[in-house]
């Protein structure tokens, strides 16, 4: 069976997520619905029990648009990672987990918007098409366990640790198995080399290309509005990630002020808007 050694580099974006086996076949999704800093205990359960049993990567996604390019960037970063099983509760807000399920149905348009979510911002602009096809064509299949948002009840599958691991275990087999519906097994590596991209970088080198003295305030927050969570939480006292974007170029708001930048997920964004705002 092809498993392959993943490149240096692997994964290329940094995240809220734990690294496993890296021959493994399987990933695993925890959408994380909630923007406090507390991460709800459970939630870190399920990421940690898939990398004990030996997920690839086990993580959180949070939004539609940004959370889902970085992890689509990390699993095309390795081969070996055929299968996603998407457990945790919907993040009622931003659906990043509907929006997961829709990318692998029905892909994406021209613009890189993903087609058939109800998600308000489902785009995937930040990473290139290439990358978004060769994503739908390594995962063969989203192994669906997620819950209802606000799901309290830790004994369903989309919570239970117990079923996860069972989850992450049938992708393993050699023989197929039934779990859930799904036919699972390893059925081995993409036979495509590895595809390393990262966001953070190719924004910031963009970036320093296309804003020249004189642009308008508008257009670098245009440019600013890219590194930003595209929450649009308003935790900044702005009503939108834009607005926010174009006060930092006018100089009238400051990264502080946005806590959600302050979050793992976003490290290497804020060090990217720092840069540019210097
Ligand atoms: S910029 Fe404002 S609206 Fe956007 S994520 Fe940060 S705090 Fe929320």
């Amino acid at each position: 069976m092809l498993k392959v050694k993943p490149p240096e580099g692997y994964p290329p974006e940094e995240g809220r997520y734990v690294r496993g086996n890296d021959y493994s076949p399987v990933a695993v999704c925890v959408i994380l619905d909630t923007f406090d800093f507390a991460i709800p205990p459970e939630l870190n359960e399920l990421v940690m029990v898939s990398v004990d049993l030996g997920a690839a990567l086990s993580g959180m996604l949070q939004t539609e648009n940004i959370g889902l390019e970085k992890m689509i960037c990390n699993i095309v970063a390795n081969p070996n990672i055929r299968y996603i099983v998407l457990c945790g509760r919907e993040s009622a807000g931003h659906l990043p987990g509907e929006s997961l399920l829709a990318l692998k149905e029905n892909g994406v348009t021209e613009t890189k918007q993903i087609v058939g979510t109800r998600a308000p911002t489902p785009h995937l602009y930040n990473i290139p098409l290439e990358l978004i096809e060769r994503f739908n064509q390594q995962i063969v299949s989203v192994i669906n366990l997620l819950c209802q948002p606000g799901e309290k009840d830790t004994k369903v599958p989309g919570l239970s640790p117990e079923v996860i691991k069972k989850a992450v275990g049938s992708c393993y087999q050699e023989e197929s198995v039934l779990f859930m519906g799904y036919r699972l097994h390893d059925i081995g590596a993409y036979p495509e080399p590895a595809m390393c991209y990262k966001i953070a970088s190719k924004l910031t080198r963009s970036q320093e290309d296309i804003l020249q003295p004189g642009k308008s305030k508008l257009n670098m927050g245009f440019m600013l509005h890219k590194l930003l969570p595209k929450t649009d939480c308003k935790r900044c006292g702005k009503p939108t990630c834009l607005a926010f974007a174009i006060g930092l170029a006018k100089g009238k708001s400051r990264l502080e002020e946005c806590p959600i930048l302050d979050q793992p997920e976003f490290a290497a964004n804020r060090q990217a808007l720092a840069k540019l705002l210097e």
